[in-house]
């Protein structure tokens, strides 16, 4: 059986690293095994829901190149969640409880006070009609609880090894407000069994989820899938990454112009075995995917880390890579493949550009020796041996070398003291601009 997999954020806020993390590892995976990758969207709470969010997000992945195969709105299933309520309800599973916040802070209170876990205490069940009759007058309208069986739930979890959580320590959870509206819970676990997920791969912060959905499957009639819980990134120092405030936000970091194979190679190895290093496209990062190789330390997430890859990668990018995102008019392979080692910036190709195709004031340290220079500069064609055959004549005619023949030449073709060969750029800049340069002039 193929694996089925989803990537399930709320859209309540921005896409973060963290976030981009698990939408990765999920769609690594199922690329690596020949699985289905699903966005879905837990849109159930229409008060944070937002529009934009639901759009941002899906422009993050896009720009990742975490294209899914299927995308669902639970906002549109609540007709499924309301029958699954229905069933457990017939089946008692699902029961009304009638105690409002303030009630339960004050029993939570009382058990920490007698040193007992704050477990729920289910006193709803014990509810006689009258009492619930009453409650009803009064016009309180109940949440909906899921009793949980009082057993030892256990899953062998893909990241954390085997893994087990007595459902007697945990409150029965809530999986319906007062409102009638449904809590993450519920809705999930249908849609899990509904689109036949096999794998939930996600953050630690839901381990604790993790046993009740376990036996909601189960009280729905259905095998629960396998559990990949992800230990959390953090910031470098060690702060947690928080989407709401937008740190670490997708939408920031790709406004720095780094490419998205940087951030790919660093979020699919953070954590991992493997060392970290550039990755050109995601079937490299898929074929090398395995869950052995996840660690449960806390990954850090350090910027300065995502800047070395996206040095890295710029300096080995095809130009078929990095054409559209240049932004330079006219720009060709030849200038790119020239410039490219020399970059700590993609944005720090505009300056070589004006090097080699537009205008610039040359800088001239010594007039008579670039004057006579430029009057050895060979007729074009040229290519990278054209640089070593004119330095040499220079050479020869003037007795210079080394620093003092190579820099004011430098100097003067480019504006600058340091840069990329020149043997590359040399015909990059051409003929004429090279001569006007050398003689003083803006070329
Ligand atoms: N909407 C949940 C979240 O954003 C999904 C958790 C899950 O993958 O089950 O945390």
């Amino acid at each position: 059986m193929n694996p089925i997999v989803r990537f399930a954020p709320s859209p309540t806020g921005l896409l973060h690293v963290g976030n981009a993390r698990v939408a990765l590892l999920n769609r690594l995976f199922a690329r690596a095994t020949g699985g289905v990758f699903i966005l879905r969207l837990d849109d159930t709470d229409l008060e944070r829901s937002r529009a934009e969010y639901a759009e941002s997000i899906q422009d993050d992945l896009r720009w990742l190149g975490l294209s899914w195969d299927r995308l669902e709105r639970q906002s549109a299933r609540l007709d499924a969640y309301a029958a699954a309520a229905g069933r457990l309800k017939a089946s008692g599973r699902l029961y009304a409880c009638y105690e409002t916040p303030d009630e339960l802070e004050l029993r939570r209170k009382v058990q920490l006070g007698r040193g007992l876990p704050p477990v729920y205490d289910r006193a709803a069940l014990k509810l006689a009609p009258d009492d619930i009759a009453r409650y009803e007058a009064e016009g309180r309208k109940p949440h909906w609880r899921f009793k949980l069986g009082h057993d030892e739930v256990r899953w062998d979890d893909c990241v954390r090894g085997p893994s087990h959580y007595h459902g007697a320590n945990l409150s029965d959870p809530v999986l319906i407000r007062g409102d009638g509206s449904f809590l993450y819970t519920l809705p999930s676990v249908v849609d899990d069994i509904e689109f036949g997920v096999t794998h939930v791969i996600r953050g630690e912060d839901h381990v604790t989820n993790t046993a009740p959905q376990i036996q909601l499957f189960q009280a729905l009639g259905a095998v629960p899938p396998a559990f990949a819980h992800l230990p959390l990134l953090t910031g470098a120092g060690g702060e947690g990454l928080s989407k709401r405030l937008g740190s670490g936000s997708l939408r920031d970091l790709r406004a720095t112009g780094i490419h998205p194979m940087a951030l790919n190679s660093l979020l699919a190895k953070l954590g991992t075995s493997d060392a970290i290093d550039i990755r050109h496209t995601l079937a490299e990062l898929e074929a090398e995917f395995a869950w052995d190789k996840f660690g449960r330390g806390t990954p850090k997430f350090d910027e300065a880390e995502l800047e070395r890859l996206d040095a890295r990668l710029m300096h080995t990018a095809s130009f078929a890579e990095v054409r559209d995102r240049l932004g330079l008019d006219g720009v060709d392979e030849e200038f790119w493949l020239a410039v490219r080692g020399n970059l700590n910036h993609l944005a720090e190709a505009e300056q070589w550009w004006a090097v080699c195709r537009q205008i610039l004031a040359p800088v001239i340290e010594d007039g008579d020796f670039t004057a006579a220079a430029a009057a050895l500069l060979p007729p074009e064609p040229w290519d990278h041996a054209t640089w070593g055959a004119w330095t040499e004549a220079v050479k020869q005619a003037t007795g210079r070398k080394g620093k003092a023949l190579f820099h004011p030449l430098r100097l003067a073709l480019t504006g600058r003291e340091n840069g990329p060969e020149l043997k590359t750029l040399l015909p990059l800049v051409g003929h004429d601009r090279a001569r006007a340069r050398l003689l003083g002039e803006t070329a």
